[in-house]
């Protein structure tokens, strides 16, 4: 059964990085589609804001706390998640587990040219896991069709959808239907970081909880964005205070 933390209003799924793994490998295993998101805290404050976006990331079939706020706020809600399963990370292990059974994936986002670089290195890493196609992310609506055909064509056990936070849960809730795969997840940046383009913050930032610091610095155009991280954390205390704790 599907243990999840409430955390404003989102079902994280109170999962280890082995757990996560081991129930992609049952969704890849049982057939159907699953889906896989991993909001970190802006997530779930646009999630607060959007409707939509919130109706979506309660539908899928994991969540996973991508990042050291998520955690620490569930702590202070009363139900402290086991750790941290960030996207990028949870992507490698899948990677990891999976090469030797010859595990087939289609990474589509970022800018042209980054997902094909990120299959060199996924390959190189990874001996066994085979690259079913790559699509950059920029594309008009009517091209979508065009590319859900590419995808299906290719029939990649797993699609990594790397459009950046909500696009990329949007996009995979629209076209879920018409698509062939049997596990989608949203995982913003990863392309870019298994490109080599970007680094990921050093262990001591990831390890510490200080990541968002580190991003900050390097892309301080993100700063407006990452308001949305104290006003989580005000909402967080609210919620505590008013006793919003739940575990379902
Ligand atoms: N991206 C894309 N299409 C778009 C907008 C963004 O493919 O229309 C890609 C962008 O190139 C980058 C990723 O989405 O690779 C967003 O990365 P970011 O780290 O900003 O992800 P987030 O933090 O929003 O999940």
């Amino acid at each position: 059964m599907r243990k999840t933390v409430d955390v404003l209003g989102i079902p994280v799924d109170a999962v280890t990085m082995a757990e996560a793994v081991e129930k992609v490998g049952r969704f890849i295993e049982e057939g159907g589609k699953h889906v896989i998101f991993t909001p970190n805290a802006e997530i779930i404050m646009q999630a607060q804001r959007d409707p939509e976006l919130k109706d979506i990331l309660k539908n899928a079939d994991m969540l996973t706390a991508d990042g050291a706020g998520v955690v620490l706020a569930s702590g202070m809600l009363g139900n402290r998640l086991p750790e941290k399963v960030s996207g990028v990370d949870l992507v490698q292990e899948i990677f990891r587990t999976f090469a030797s059974k010859g595990l087939r994936c289609f990474l589509f986002g970022a800018r042209p040219g980054v997902a094909e670089e990120a299959a060199v290195n996924i390959i190189k890493d990874n001996p066994g896991i085979v690259v079913a196609g790559c699509r950059n992310g920029y594309f008009s609506d009517e091209e979508c069709d065009e590319i859900i055909a590419e995808i299906n064509k290719s029939a990649p056990d797993i699609l990594l959808v790397a459009l950046g936070a909500p696009k990329q849960e949007k996009w995979i809730s629209k076209h879920l239907d018409k698509l062939d795969v049997k596990v989608c997840i949203g995982v913003g940046g990863t392309l870019d970081v298994l490109s080599g383009k970007v680094r990921l913050a050093p262990e001591f930032f990831r390890k510490s909880g200080l990541e968002w610091f580190y991003r900050l610095c390097r892309e301080p155009r993100r700063a407006k964005r990452m308001l949305d991280l104290p006003r989580f954390m005000l909402r967080v205390i609210q919620a505590r205070l008013t006793g919003g704790r739940r575990l379902s």
